[in-house]
């Protein structure tokens, strides 16, 4: 029974997610067949491709961060170095960083062992974190990721942003899918990056201080 109630447990969890995401997707699908409505009886006007496209461009970002939670069925847990991931991953977001201004400093222990990892979905919590960090100053700022040995097996990876910080009572709220406070957010790349994370049986605490930053630690276990 106990298995049973887990697994309704899941299911519901399940269902509540997909409720949400069929809910996220049907307010830009509403919108784009207005559009094609609009456009089929004769009415154009020049702004209407471009709000077609932002909403195809919204129903993209939803569907490309839930493919990341598809796709661990078949997972393929090898040995990696973190250090040259995360390397990759500033490259990657370098640009971004550059044009907000932002700017991303390491701070690595030198002999750090090899993490059991998928590492695709590893750099995919990377990603979303760094994101979040950059989104969080406007103005620019620092951004200094730590990565060192935590106790005996695992590693800690610290994340620290100069960015606006959360409110106290929002960080439980964190990584609930579809909780934003962008405009243009989804509210699933935490919850995604969670899902990760417990996928290796590692885990996230979040620190923050208004107006002073915010401190994303990540804890991986080694062999
Ligand atoms: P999204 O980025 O689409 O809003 P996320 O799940 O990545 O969704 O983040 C959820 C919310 O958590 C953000 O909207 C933001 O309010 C808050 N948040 C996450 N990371 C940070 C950060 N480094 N600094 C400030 N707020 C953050
Ligand atoms: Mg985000």
């Amino acid at each position: 029974t106990e298995e049973l109630l887990r697994k309704s447990d899941k299911l519901s969890a399940l269902g509540q997610l997909a409720a949400g995401v069929a809910h996220e997707i049907r307010n830009p699908l509403t919108a784009l067949k207005g559009f094609i409505q609009l456009l089929q009886s004769g009415t154009y006007k020049e702004e209407y491709s471009a709000i077609m496209l932002s909403e195809l461009e919204r129903i993209e970002l939803i569907v490309d961060e839930f493919l990341v939670l598809a796709k661990p069925q078949v997972s393929n847990y090898q040995p990696h170095d973190i250090r040259i991931l995360l390397n990759n991953i500033i490259a990657l977001l370098d640009t971004q960083a550059i044009l907000s201004n932002v700017q991303i400093l390491t701070e690595f222990e030198s002999d750090l062992p090899l993490v059991k990892c998928e590492d695709n979905q590893i750099k995919q919590v990377f990603i979303n974190i760094l994101k979040n960090a950059i989104e969080a100053m406007p103005d620019g700022g620092k951004i200094v990721i730590e990565m060192r040995t935590h106790g005996v097996n695992r590693i800690l990876i610290r994340f620290i942003d100069e960015g606006h910080g959360i409110p106290p009572e929002r960080i439980p709220k964190l990584g609930e899918p579809f909780y934003t406070t962008k405009e243009k957010g989804t509210g699933l790349g935490l919850m995604v990056t969670y899902k990760i994370i417990e996928n290796h049986h590692g885990s996230i605490s979040i620190e923050s201080e208004i107006n002073q930053g915010t401190i994303v630690n990540v804890f991986l276990p080694v062999n």
